[in-house]
């Protein structure tokens, strides 16, 4: 089976299952689970901030973040395609009593600092109070400048609000610049990151952050039930992954790029774009669900969409499946 469906399709690797059977274990609720200690302090470390907290998924991780940043009746500035806005059930708002203020994204995948100082609201009691600004890094596939996340930092300092970054696939991010992920962490006050897309664990997310913004964030994720007890056994996935699962991301760009390079030598498929692991493509057919059984029957997942399909490449992706796959979309003639 190839599938191209997202990077959260990765199964854990012989190293990491043995790392995970070995794991020493505790009651991390406690904070008795060595493991889960060891991999909050690593990622701290390895974003250069002073704390974090392990979380069983990216959805929970921003949420406590944005709960930490803001009280009831304050408000979020956040792009309006952000994981954070759009693909987490409107968390915030509902849990939170946070209130969203989306905005349109520039293409590529920054806000305008014009257009978040446009809504950000006055000190009025007809108004939420304006307290965070959400970035996404990378947002789909695309890296954000770093000189424009320093910029953002400046805006936010300038007028007294949090900068939090939703850096799922920073690792991305931080391969395809060349940098230490603590680079492109650095202007932030809170990341979250994924610990189980590209790096290829099972489960967990990371929230960093100052010690006393962590210590909330714990606060909330106990009361949101995340708080796992000898949760050392996934952790010790996620440590294995930092370990061993960064540089290889190179890997998937490079298998990203391939792809979009033969794709787009295919009469009839689009590629509309390609950044680090993702490639956006129009296959160019009228049926795109019969195409996705026609691939299926070929041994492959992806999803397809009506004009636009995600191809996302990912530690269970090698060349060969990229080149099978070309092979067998030119096959189907997916133009006629
Ligand atoms: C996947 C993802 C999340 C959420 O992670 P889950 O572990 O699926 O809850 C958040 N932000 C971005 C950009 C993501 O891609």
């Amino acid at each position: 089976m190839i599938d191209l469906r997202s990077d959260t399709v990765t199964q854990p690797t012989e190293g990491m299952r043995r790392a995970m059977a070995e794991a020493a274990v505790g009651d991390d609720v406690f904070g008795d689970d060595p493991t889960v200690n060891a991999l909050e302090a690593k990622t701290a470390e390895l974003l250069g901030k002073e704390s974090a907290v392990f979380v069983p998924s990216g959805t929970q991780s921003n949420l406590i973040a944005l709960m930490a940043h803001c009280q009831r009746g304050d408000e979020y500035i956040v792009g309006q395609l952000a994981h954070t806005y759009k693909y987490e059930a409107g968390g915030a708002a509902v849990l939170g009593s946070i209130q969203p203020q989306p905005i349109d994204m520039e293409p590529n995948g920054s806000l305008s600092l014009d257009r978040v100082a446009s809504v950000i609201k006055p000190d009025d009691s007809h108004f939420a109070r304006t307290r965070l600004v959400c970035l996404e890094n990378t947002h789909q596939g695309k890296v954000v400048p770093l000189e424009y996340l320093r910029s953002a930092r400046a805006f936010v300092d300038d007028r007294g609000l949090a900068l939090h970054l939703d850096g799922a696939r920073i690792w991305n991010a931080a391969v395809a610049l060349g940098v230490p992920p603590a680079v492109v962490a650095e202007p932030f006050d809170s990341v979250s990151v994924c610990l189980s897309k590209g790096l290829g664990a099972p489960v967990g997310s990371v929230l960093v952050g100052t010690a006393s913004l962590i210590a909330e964030a714990r606060r909330w994720r106990k009361m949101l039930g995340g708080g796992m007890r000898q949760a050392g056994i996934i952790a010790a996935a996620g440590i294995y992954a930092l370990d061993h699962h960064i540089d290889r991301l190179a890997e998937d760009h490079a298998n990203a790029q391939l792809l979009a390079k033969l794709l787009g030598n295919v009469p009839g498929v689009t590629v509309k774009g390609h950044d680090t692991n993702m490639v956006f493509v129009d296959f160019g057919v009228a049926d795109y669900r019969a195409f996705a059984a026609r691939l299926k029957g070929h041994g492959i997942v992806a999803l397809t969409g009506r004009s636009s399909s995600r191809l996302v490449t990912h530690l269970g992706v090698t060349s060969a499946d990229v080149e099978r796959f070309v092979e067998v979309v030119s096959d189907l003639e997916p133009g006629s």
